[in-house]
């Protein structure tokens, strides 16, 4: 049987989108589908598939066209591969390894590469193509380290290159590396530390800010900015403040005035995973944009969240549970538990009584603290979805009617906000006429006394709404930070403090081992 079924593997490099920018295409992907097509006729090999991406690094395992070659070739769908160059295929010295000297040859097919004459029927040819393959991996690290170099250079300088601005600002439009106040999102910022500085807890803050249909950051950055910003991290679907929205901006130092970047190393060159800097590489540069938050106000928060997840007893080694812990028989707060030996120290807890007074009293009730964080995240997790299942279903009995009015309200709101600002328009536009002499001194005052009237009649109806939907608006508030609280720890991945006191009334350990876990929230349906 003769192998001559070939496949076209197209990519384009960096180089080659300069070039194509520069009007220059001869290295588009067109021309390399000619070039590639021209050799294969040349050689007579039948041509049965073009894989295309246009990945510009050739190092991210992400090219949706090359991997469609690759399990193409397992299904036996053709003999060659024909490529630009090896740099084509891939730049990776571990790809080249293992595709072209170990899979592709145990598949029986061949590799070429007709600008570098690379070709694995070649065995000769080995050594060349691993010098390639090493030479091409060190471009790549040289070009990365370059523009990372570049970078520091202008975050030293105060220049902020992030691609998305910190919620509360924009780029100014005159200097992309300039940082200018966004007024609608500096308030809600604003508000956010006035909230917590007034005792609001940040998963309320977090339900407050939800029921009153403010953008969380993304959505803002996205709906109202214009922005092309994505957060992985966010589903979809969140359309909820969260807890850890709030942390965040609470411990933003950008509010403040200054900048702080390389806080992420996304530049490594051969994956585009983040990975989190510790604290010494931070660039920090003071005062380069306005602030948003009063230093003072700052520092409240910060001495706010460190005396908030300390108060409840003494922070010694994990005290996650300090305070909210009791023996389910005698009642009694329980002690901690220390191990004899090695460097753990707290270990977990045990009856208070019993180990003051003996078992005459009570039993240990002991408990390994491990145990207890996986007990009470399990518990949580169960909770939360017992409450969203619980939730849709009074949804279709008759909550429903609740939500259609909240929304019938929403539209209602909408409407008279409309009909105000048609109505201030008019009264400019009545100035105006006035003004320029179009219309007398007693017609305007008639029309405006009439706007005046409408305007009037619209406030009432407003304030009439706003009393009406008071009252559920605080239910729901209510409601929304509970599911809320909820919600965040059902993507908790490990119990914090925070998390608990906002959670959790008490936990109870039971002579078995087995915990009973007090909510500090009442469910509504219960
Ligand atoms: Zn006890």
């Amino acid at each position: 049987m003769i192998k001559n079924r070939a496949v076209l593997y197209l990519r384009l490099s960096k180089e080659d989108a300069d070039k194509v920018s520069k009007g220059d295409d001869s290295a588009s992907i067109k021309n390399q589908r000619l070039l590639l097509t021209d050799y294969a006729l040349a050689h007579q090999y039948q041509v049965v598939g073009v894989y295309s991406d246009d990945d510009e690094s050739g190092l991210y395992d992400d090219r949706p066209g090359f991997e469609q070659m690759m399990t193409d070739a397992q299904l036996d769908a053709y003999d060659i591969i024909i490529a630009k160059t090896q740099s084509r295929f891939s730049r990776n010295m571990e790809h080249i390894e293992r595709y072209l000297h170990h899979d592709l040859p145990n598949l029986g097919i061949r590799f070429i590469g007709v600008v570098d004459g690379v070709d694995t029927d070649n065995e000769e040819n080995k050594k060349s193509r691993q010098i390639n393959g090493l030479v091409n991996e060190w471009y790549c690290e040289d070009l990365s380290k370059n523009i990372r170099s570049s970078f520091r250079a202008k975050m030293k300088d105060g220049q902020f290159l992030g691609a998305s601005c910190p919620y509360g600002y924009r780029k100014d439009p005159k200097n992309h590396n300039h940082l200018i106040i966004d007024e609608y999102a500096a308030n809600v910022v604003r508000r956010i530390y006035n909230l917590y500085l007034s005792g609001y807890g940040k998963a309320k803050i977090g339900a407050v800010l939800s029921a009153e249909g403010i953008l969380i950051p993304t959505l803002y950055k996205r709906e109202v900015l214009g922005e092309k910003y994505h957060n992985a991290k966010e589903l979809d679907t969140t359309k909820t403040w969260s807890y850890q929205t709030i942390h965040t901006i609470l411990n933003n130092e950008t509010y403040l005035g200054h900048l702080i970047q390389n806080r992420v190393n996304t530049l490594s060159y051969k994956d585009k995973k983040k990975k989190k800097l510790p604290k010494e590489q931070w660039i920090v540069v003071k005062n380069t944009h306005s602030p948003i938050i009063e230093p003072e106000m700052f520092e409240m928060a910060q001495k706010l969240q460190k005396t908030r997840t300390r108060n409840v007893g003494a922070m010694e080694g994990n005290g996650i549970f300090s305070g909210l812990i009791y023996c389910a028989d005698c009642k009694h707060a329980m002690s901690r538990k220390y191990a004899r030996h090695g460097k753990q120290g707290f270990i977990g807890y045990l009856c208070r009584t019993y180990k003051t007074q003996g078992k005459q009293f009570c039993s240990s009730h002991s408990i390994d603290l491990s145990d207890l964080e996986e007990a009470v995240l399990c518990s949580i997790r169960l909770e939360a979805r017992k409450i969203l299942t619980q939730g849709d279903i009074d949804e279709l009995k008759g909550l429903k009617v609740y939500h259609e009015s909240k929304n019938y309200y929403a539209m209602q709101l909408e409407l008279i906000e409309k009909q105000l600002k048609k109505m201030e328009t008019f009264k400019r536009k009545t100035y105006d006429n006035y003004m320029e002499d179009f219309i007398t001194r007693e017609e305007y005052v008639t029309y405006v006394s009439g706007y005046d009237r409408e305007m009037q009649d619209l406030q009432q109806q407003k304030s009439a709404i706003y009393s009406q939907t008071d009252m559920q608006k605080e239910l729901a508030c209510q409601y929304d930070a509970w599911i809320k609280a909820f919600q965040d720890s059902m993507q908790m991945e490990a119990l914090t403090r925070e998390a608990v006191l906002e959670l959790i009334d008490k936990i109870e350990v039971n002579g078995d081992g087995s915990i009973t876990i007090y909510y500090r929230f009442r469910n509504p349906y219960a």
